[in-house]
């Protein structure tokens, strides 16, 4: 972990997957906007840490630590460190894992397991631990949560991993209830669907193609850019959104 530097008492956002992707470009679109943040990796820290000093660079402190969602333990660790740093005013559930292509059929049971494991329950962990800082009715200053759930929750993603699309279509699922739940605390809680967005999540699918072969089938012509859902997700925690909850908004290029 590195020591956060002394700052301006900034709202704290915790950023899981902060490190690569979508959650590297939430993180200095939160600093650039205001934010303190605690990002986590779970396997790379090289790309995290630069993304911890790159958010420095813009005036914001950072922390940076290991934790796997999956663990329940890390998860607690990481919100304990967040704490530490400030008043803590935001989460992005953006932590999320694909196994190769696959149809259903071929599929055992440890992946299946790990991906429900990471994309939900690992969301919902880190949810519980939020609203338990955030709460209003628990000493907290209320928040908002963001959830990056996936266009594959709605598409059903057959042939490729039907087990991530469940597992996000279960993030869907929290954010409408905890929306409903938590909204007498001071917290909102709100998804994102990406669609096709250009990031590492394809290789690791086996596809690192996949955004080009599919970017013909987007009415807008073309896959996403990680900023480009970075930006949904910073307007969704912001003021500027105040009377929306519950909602899950499509960063997808209209597929
Ligand atoms: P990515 O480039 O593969 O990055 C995934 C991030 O998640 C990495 O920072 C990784 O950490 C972290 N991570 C993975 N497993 C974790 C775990 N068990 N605990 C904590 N962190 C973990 O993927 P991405 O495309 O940016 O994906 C971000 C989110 O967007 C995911 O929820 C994904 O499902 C969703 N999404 C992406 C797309 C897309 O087209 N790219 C579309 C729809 C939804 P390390 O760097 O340490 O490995």
């Amino acid at each position: 972990m590195t020591e956060p530097e002394e700052g301006p008492g900034r709202p704290v956002c915790v950023v899981t997957g902060g490190g690569r992707g979508i959650g590297a470009a939430t993180c200095l679109r939160l600093a650039a906007d205001g934010w303190d943040v605690c990002l986590t990796w779970v396997s790379r820290p090289e790309p995290a840490k630069a993304v911890a000093a790159a958010c420095r660079s813009l005036g914001a402190r950072a922390l940076v630590l290991q934790a796997d969602v999956a663990r329940e333990a890390d998860v607690q660790r990481t919100f304990a460190a967040a704490a530490g740093l400030g008043r803590v005013r935001g989460l992005v559930n953006n932590a999320g894992v694909l196994g190769p292509q696959s149809r259903v059929e071929h599929l055992d049971a440890a992946r299946i397991r790990r991906t429900l494991e990471v994309n939900t329950l690992g969301a919902i962990l880190c949810a519980r631990e939020a609203v338990r800082l955030m709460s209003r009715r628990s000493g907290g200053d209320g928040g908002a949560v963001v959830n990056v759930s996936s266009r594959a929750a709605v598409l059903g993603a057959p042939d490729e991993y039907v087990d991530y699309a469940a597992a996000k279509a279960g993030v869907d699922a929290l954010t409408v209830g905890l929306a409903k739940e938590a909204a007498a605390d001071g917290i909102r809680v709100n998804g994102v669907r990406p669609g096709l967005i250009a990031t590492d999540i394809h290789a690791s699918g086996g596809e690192p193609g996949r955004v080009a072969r599919l970017a013909p089938s987007v009415p807008l012509a073309r896959g996403g850019e990680p900023d480009e859902v970075a930006a949904a997700i910073a307007w969704l925690l912001s003021d500027d959104a105040s009377y929306v909850t519950g909602a899950t908004l499509d960063v997808s290029g209209g597929r």
